[in-house]
């Protein structure tokens, strides 16, 4: 019955750690799975971060062509078919020409093949361009509207148009046509691919970069922009063969790449280390939680084993109280009825009471010692004292005792003079008591105590052999502390409250001192206190 409540303790306990393990090990689990999606949307959104950026510089590139060719290539029909074109050239002075190298007009309304007109950037005015790379450049690009307008073909509204067949002559144009939708000319320009690179990127990438990372510059970052054959233009090659997003240029110049490099960590291994680092966490806060589970457990077990052995004490103790209180009630009786027949029997009642009540007050006196040391209140009263005058008389009333007859008591007493030392004798006195109760308790068949007191170094030995049961080592540890006995009490043979050793270890400690056992089950026992000697010259 008792193994079977201690395999339910022990199962309840096992049970209670399943039971916060389990769910803990469930939600690690699921952090686990949460990091990682978290992980995989971390690296898709620093991924698209940078490419949302890529597309914001693309979309500022398109806008600044688009929008110099609505301004500048809108040419009204009229003016082809007035033959008024010289007035373009007064529209276009004074406007904002950056980024174009050459703009053209191409007029069909006079000529077959189309009349080419350039405009003078430092004269204004428009002239007939001489031949050359450009000029042929210009004439390929127009060719295929040259022979829409000669064969009249029906074209639709005329949208800006991008022709980069050779790539060192890119043109913006726009077809101009009459009511009926038929080309009547061209207006174009040339792209100017250094301003592009060295003027219009540089201030877009500086704008976006404060806009998406509020940092100018964009220091953590490298920029390349590489063009069709793979040359870099602008930033770091590196960063060019290293870059986590690219993107080719819209609109023109189309063969373009921009490369755009993130320093430090990259995104994978960015989004790696804050999964680990948010794992780590997670572990050491799950750390945590089981060391506090454990100690709580253990000190909900403790609080259990605690309050068994309370209530184990209570009734050993009463057990302990109520035997001598009976001998000394039933011996009382038989005095104060003068059943005693002659004075050698009114002699033993006497001793009897005498020692039944010595023991009832050891007792008491150790249920009140430990209860002063419990709550802090137990006090000595240090004098200078000879230990071995205290072991003889504690011996002497040893003796005594009823229960010690046929035992054979032996002390083995130091064979110089001990120094003396600043004790409390009394406490020490009680002390060697317990030790020699629990030698004559737990003697088993074996008659004999052994009580040696000894100089060894700057410590003075007191020991108490007995040739009994002796104690199971696993309880070596436990056996000092308050209410344990070996073996559950109740199943307990000898009758005792857990209380001797406690004392024993607390008053030892108090006089600077330590107490060990040495035991073997069947055998026996010996418990040696080794006590300091103090102010050695002082005292001897
Ligand atoms: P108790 O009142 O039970 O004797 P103690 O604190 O004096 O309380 O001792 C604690 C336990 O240690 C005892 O219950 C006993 O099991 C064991 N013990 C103490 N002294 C001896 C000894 N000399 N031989 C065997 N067991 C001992």
């Amino acid at each position: 019955m008792e193994d079977l409540r201690r395999i339910g303790r022990r199962r309840g306990f096992w049970i209670g750690v399943a039971a916060v393990l389990a769910p803990l090990a469930l939600l690690l689990g699921m952090q686990y799975r949460w990091l990682g999606r978290l992980e995989e949307a971390d690296t898709i959104l620093r991924r698209a971060t940078l490419n949302n950026f890529l597309e914001a510089v693309a979309t500022e590139h398109e806008f600044f062509y688009r929008s110099r060719g609505e301004q500048l290539l809108n040419v009204p029909p009229e003016l082809f078919s007035e033959g008024r074109l010289s007035k373009m050239a007064g529209m276009w002075h004074g406007q904002d020409l950056d980024g174009l190298r050459t703009l053209f007009l191409v007029d069909y309304t006079r000529s077959e093949f189309g009349n080419f007109l350039v405009y003078d950037f430092e004269k204004g005015g428009l002239y007939t361009p001489p031949s050359s790379d450009e000029s042929l450049a210009i004439i390929l690009a127009c060719a295929p509207w040259q022979m829409r307008s000669e064969r009249r073909t029906v074209i639709g509204a005329g949208p800006l148009r991008v022709d980069e067949g050779d790539p060192s002559h890119r043109i913006v144009l726009r077809t101009v046509t009459d009511e009926g939708h038929r080309v009547m000319g061209i207006a174009g320009f040339l792209v100017d691919e250094k301003f592009l690179h060295a003027q219009l990127l540089p201030a877009v990438l500086d704008k976006s970069f404060f806009a998406f990372f509020e940092e100018k510059g964009g220091s953590g970052f490298a920029i390349a922009l590489t063009n069709g054959e793979g040359e870099t233009l602008l930033g770091d090659p590196g960063a060019a063969k290293a870059a986590a997003a690219r993107r080719n240029l819209p609109f023109v110049f189309t063969d373009w790449t921009l490369h755009l490099q993130h320093f430090g960590d990259a995104e994978p291994d960015l989004a790696r280390s804050n999964f680990a680092l948010n794992l780590s966490f997670s572990l050491l806060l799950a750390l945590l939680l089981i060391g506090g589970l454990l100690f709580s457990l253990h000190a909900a077990r403790r609080a259990v084993m605690l309050s068994e052995l309370k209530s184990d004490f209570v009734s050993n103790v009463s057990h302990e109280l109520r035997t001598p209180l009976a001998s000394i009630r039933v011996y009382a009786e038989l005095l104060s009825s003068g059943r005693a027949r002659n004075e050698e029997q009114v002699c033993q009642y006497g001793g009897t009471i005498e020692a039944e009540s010595r023991r009832l007050s050891r007792m008491i006196e150790n249920v009140l010692d430990l209860s002063r040391i419990e709550s802090g209140r137990k006090s000595y009263r240090f004098e200078t004292v000879d230990l071995a005058v205290v072991v003889e008389e504690t011996l002497t009333a040893f003796r005594l005792r009823p229960g010690v007859r046929g035992f054979l008591v032996e002390y083995s007493g130091p064979d110089v003079p001990l120094p003396e030392l600043q004790a409390d004798g009394e406490a020490l006195g009680r002390v060697l008591g317990n030790l020699l109760d629990n030698a004559l308790k737990y003697s088993g068949d074996s008659r004999y105590i052994g009580v040696t007191l000894r100089r060894r170094g700057d410590s003075i030995l007191l020991s108490v052999t007995d040739r009994g049961v002796g104690i199971p080592r696993e309880e070596l540890g436990a056996i000092f502390d308050r209410f344990h006995r070996v073996g559950r009490s109740l199943v307990h043979e000898v009758k005792g409250s857990g209380l001797g050793l406690a004392i024993v270890k607390h008053v030892t400690m108090a006089h600077g001192g330590t107490v060990a056992v040495e035991s073997e089950l069947g055998r026996g026992s010996i418990f040696t206190l080794r006590l300091p000697i103090r102010n050695e010259e002082a005292t001897s």
